[in-house]
């Protein structure tokens, strides 16, 4: 294992508070495991494959906050792909 770098706590980049775009939804980042959210726009929320949580979008401003994300259910997160073999 390599030695844990040091952690990065400079100031976040906020978000413009503006309509959401689908070029801003791209870039998002799930803050708990970095990788890209997938935004489901029939709920308005952005969602983590790994972590299986939606973070909800309030007046178009997503909210990317563990504390703020629910979890979502087997049927919920499988849209029908990939393998889902435990
Ligand atoms: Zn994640």
């Amino acid at each position: 294992m390599p030695a844990a770098p040091t952690s990065i706590d400079g100031p976040a980049p906020r978000v413009a508070e503006r309509a959401l775009n689908n070029k801003l939804l791209d870039m998002l980042a799930c803050p708990i495991c970095k990788a890209p959210l997938e935004h489901r726009p029939a709920d308005d929320v952005l969602v983590c494959r790994a972590e299986r949580l939606a973070f909800p979008i309030r007046d178009g401003i997503p909210v990317l906050l563990e504390d703020e994300a629910r979890s979502l259910s087997h049927v919920e997160f499988s849209g029908g792909e990939g393998p889902a073999t435990p």
